[in-house]
């Protein structure tokens, strides 16, 4: 598989078809999927049998939808930047990502700022891309030009975000912002953080955990389902950690409120238990908290309380995770690990009894609703995108810097021994990623979303 190459049929022992996986064959054209065949099914004329890629028993899914991840690019490139983060991703077989509206600077806060954002976006994504906005106290006149501008939805923070440029909203504020987006189908996500002060060991990470208790969580939790409900606007939970709060969002949707909820794979993979002092590459926000609660978010994602899983990647140049020091509360709170998505998540699913269905459901298709592209991403099916994922579910690897795209390689997962394979990526077509090897030029573009229920006609910027 050459990266850079046009796929226009594609054959596997294993292709997910509806609900099973079976022999089949994908047929690709202008960047979609054409037709799903059975394998006896396929009829070619003399010549064409050279366009035919044969994978083997290598599994082909949808590509994954990394709807949270932090690119810092403008203004924090040296933390993470648009041409490494889209390898990376590429690379994890994720095949669009939506950009976080806060770490790079400007903050995606106003009309003029997503400008300066798909700018530096411009000529770098090997993945489809798609941008998030903020709110921000005093910008509530700049949402719905943000809408028609194709953004996916808008991020806000209950208190400080962790930088100064993107600064957190009050009550009042929570109250425009629902006004403003009444009607307009977009969503509003919100990160449910509070935190407390310590005066224990700073190094220790249980100094840490307990300054951010599950009851922090919750108290944010309850003010979102409450305005939900109130403004019926879709909500969106960003990265659920405690699973104290699940009561509250099953009562809250069975009262008809429009929440989703999405948690990380930190959350599901690492344990507060096993965080050795000083190992600040654990430090992320809202903290990773003990066994007993995983194995709770684990029971939700099986049930559907929880809809989808997302990495949250949000890097930064090492020394700001002072390894030097050790100290939990100094460290930058964010965790790498775009890349690692699919693997880390399927080696623990597939000991707990999660299908390749399920991981589709958590990973592909609810992203994909979340950000209105379920009519063209997120499901092998005819007419939508041939963003695709060829890999293998039994092989192993091991986590070193040398295989890791990031632009910073510190993260949590070092040395980890995962299962899953990513072989190759192919995104609307066309290979992007190939056994370590990228497209010649980046092929993703840029992706603006046209709400559902929008009135107005949407205008969108050239990409
Ligand atoms: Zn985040």
């Amino acid at each position: 598989m050459i990266p850079g190459s046009t796929i226009n049929v594609l054959r596997s022992q294993r292709v997910l078809c509806g609900n099973d996986i079976c022999p089949a064959v994908i047929l690709i054209k202008d960047g979609k999927i054409k037709s799903i065949l059975p394998e006896t099914a396929l009829t070619l004329d003399a010549g064409e049998t050279e366009k035919v890629v044969d994978v083997g028993s290598k599994l082909i899914i949808p590509g994954i939808i990394d709807c949270h991840v932090h690119v810092n690019e403008p203004g924090r490139t040296t933390w993470e930047g648009y041409w490494t983060a889209t390898q990376a991703a590429a690379a994890g077989g994720v095949t669009t990502i939506v950009d976080m509206p806060l770490n790079s600077i400007p903050p995606t806060t106003t009309l003029e700022n997503l400008r300066d954002k798909i700018q530096a976006a411009e000529g770098k994504c090997f993945v489809d891309t798609a941008f998030w906005g903020g709110v921000v106290p005093g910008n509530h006149w700049e949402l719905r030009p943000m809408i028609k501008a194709g953004v996916v939805g808008f991020k806000c923070f209950l208190i400080h975000s962790g930088v100064d440029e993107f600064p957190h909203v009050t009550d009042s504020d929570l109250h425009v912002t629902l006004e403003q987006l009444k009607g307009t189908g977009s969503v509003l996500l919100v990160s449910p953080l509070l935190s407390n002060f310590s005066t224990s060991d700073p190094c220790e990470y249980s100094t840490f955990l307990r300054s951010r208790p599950d009851t922090m969580e919750m108290e944010a939790i309850r003010t979102v389902t409450q305005l939900c409900l109130r403004y019926q606007v879709r909500c969106h939970i960003v990265h659920l950690s405690s699973a104290q709060a699940l009561g509250l969002i099953q009562e809250a949707r069975l009262a008809g409120a429009p929440l989703t909820v999405e948690t990380t794979h930190h959350y599901l993979t690492l344990c507060a238990e096993n965080i050795p002092p000083r190992a600040t590459q654990f430090k992320c926000c809202p903290p990773i908290r003990g066994k007993a609660n995983q194995e709770q978010l684990w029971s939700a994602l099986k049930s559907g309380l929880i809809d989808m899983v997302v990495s949250d990647h949000s890097p930064c140049i090492p020394d700001l995770k002072t390894l030097q020091t050790g100290d939990f509360f100094q460290a930058w709170g964010g965790i790498s690990s775009l890349q690692l998505g699919l693997s880390l998540f399927w080696t623990t699913a597939s000991n707990k009894g999660f299908s390749v269905l399920d991981m589709v459901r958590l990973l592909c298709q609810k992203p994909a609703e979340l950000c209105c592209l379920d009519n063209q991403k997120g499901s092998l099916s005819p007419g939508h995108d041939a963003d695709l994922v060829i890999w293998d579910p039994d092989d192993e690897f091991e986590v070193k810097d040398a295989n890791i795209f990031h632009k910073n390689k510190l993260t949590p997962y070092l040395g980890c021994k995962l299962r899953g394979v990513v072989y190759a990526t192919v995104v609307r077509g066309k290979i992007v990623y190939s056994q370590g090897s990228f497209s010649p030029q980046p092929l993703g573009k840029h992706l603006f979303i046209t709400q559902p229920q929008a009135n107005e006609e949407q205008s969108s910027f050239a990409s």
